[in-house]
């Protein structure tokens, strides 16, 4: 059987399970896109250990498709009210490639310790209000600005976490702040 590893976008506070894939025309990818209500699937798991840390202050990183364990932490932590703060820097290449931005913006005005900030990384229309570039030492000393002690999550492509990876360790995070997620399978 040929199967692929894909992140629960959904919280386990929430009654459903969610996945979402970026679009290709993959053969997993067009089986994915051509399912209806009613269809079967098998899946097996959970497995992993990506998950949020209940009691440490949170900084989610998430490249493009990379945001749906992520959304799922920022759920768990809104259906929750846990107390502590969780930041989000979400990239993407171009505004129309955001997922679940409706969500994310429901969820920030759900839980007031949940922040969004979005980056975009190529096209930028005059009227984006969010800022511009990939994610940065800047960006990442700023989000952490009154954080005690936080926790790194970062998601994405490999090529986004180890790039990510490399900026915290810059700044001297030490590995064991850092949790992340590798969506193997993309460039
Ligand atoms: C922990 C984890 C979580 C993930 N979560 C998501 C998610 O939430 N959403 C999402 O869209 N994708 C997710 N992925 C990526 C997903 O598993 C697929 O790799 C991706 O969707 C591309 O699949 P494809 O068949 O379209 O690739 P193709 O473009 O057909 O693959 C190109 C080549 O890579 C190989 N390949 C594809 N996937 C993998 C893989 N995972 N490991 C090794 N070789 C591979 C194929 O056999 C093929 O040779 C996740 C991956 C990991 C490891």
């Amino acid at each position: 059987m040929d199967a692929r590893p894909m992140s629960l976008a959904t919280s386990p506070t929430r009654p459903h399970l969610e996945y979402a894939v970026r679009l290709s025309d993959s053969p997993y990818k067009r089986a994915f896109a051509g399912l209806r209500p009613g269809d079967e699937t098998r899946v097996f798991g959970p497995i992993g250990d990506f998950v949020l840390h209940e009691r440490r202050p949170a900084v989610l990183l998430a490249g493009g498709i990379g945001i749906t364990p992520l959304k799922g932490m920022a759920e768990y932590a809104a259906d929750k009210t846990l107390p502590i703060p969780i930041r989000l820097v979400y990239s993407n290449r171009s505004e129309d490639e955001i997922v679940y931005r409706h969500e994310l913006d429901a969820l920030e005005k759900q839980n007031a310790n949940f922040r969004v900030r979005y980056t975009l990384t190529r096209t930028v229309d005059p009227g984006w209000q969010g800022t511009t570039g990939r994610i940065s030492q800047e960006a990442l000393r700023e989000v952490a600005i009154g954080l005690a002690d936080p926790i790194y999550y970062v998601s994405g492509t490999p090529g986004m976490v180890v790039g990510t990876l490399r900026l915290l360790r810059d700044l001297g995070i030490p590995d064991d702040d850092i949790e992340i997620e590798a969506f193997r399978g993309y460039a």
